[in-house]
C-alpha cells in the first residue's frame, strides 16, 4: 500500500487507526487514535432526550487518544457545535464518549458490543445480535 492510499484509509504510515468526525456545518472537528475501549448502545431516557433519537450509538476512547478544534458547548457534560448544535461527544474525566453518529465514514467499521437500558428500548427494535443486552445500566 502507498501512503495515499493508506491515508485515504484512515491510517498513518505509523499504523495507528485515526477516524475523524465532526458536526454537521464543519465548524467543529476531532480525530481520535487507536481503537475505542467499549462501543455501545444505549436506550435510556437521558440519551432519548439528549439525541432527540430513540437510542443513542457511542464508542469510548482514553482522552489522550482525542483532539479537537472548534467551540462546544456542554450541557452535563455532553458537547453540542454552537453554530449548528450537532451533538458530537461526551468529555468525562479521563475518556471520551463519541457518538458515532458524529464520526465521518457512515457506516462506521464499529460494531456494538452492549445494548443498555433495553427496558426503554422501543417495541419496533430488535435486539443487537451479539450484543451484551442489560435491563438498566450494563457494567
Ligand atoms: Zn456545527
Ligand atoms: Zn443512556
Amino acid at each position: 500500500m502507498n501512503e495515499s492510499a493508506t491515508a485515504e484509509h484512515g491510517e498513518r504510515p505509523s499504523g495507528v487507526r485515526v477516524r475523524r468526525g465532526g458536526c454537521n456545518c464543519g465548524a467543529v472537528r476531532f480525530e481520535l487514535r487507536g481503537d475505542p475501549t467499549r462501543v455501545g448502545v444505549c436506550h435510556c431516557l437521558e440519551c432519548r432526550k439528549a439525541t432527540g433519537a430513540v437510542s443513542m450509538a457511542y464508542a469510548d476512547w482514553p482522552l489522550s487518544a482525542f483532539t479537537r478544534h472548534g467551540e462546544t458547548r456542554e450541557y452535563l457534560g455532553r458537547s453540542f457545535c454552537t453554530r449548528c448544535g450537532s451533538r458530537l461527544f461526551h468529555l468525562k474525566p479521563d475518556e471520551v464518549e463519541i457518538l458515532l453518529g458524529a464520526l465521518d465514514d457512515a457506516p462506521s467499521d464499529l460494531v456494538p458490543t452492549r445494548e443498555g437500558w433495553i427496558r426503554r428500548r422501543e417495541r419496533w427494535l430488535a435486539p443487537l445480535r451479539d450484543a451484551e443486552q442489560a435491563w438498566e445500566d450494563p457494567h
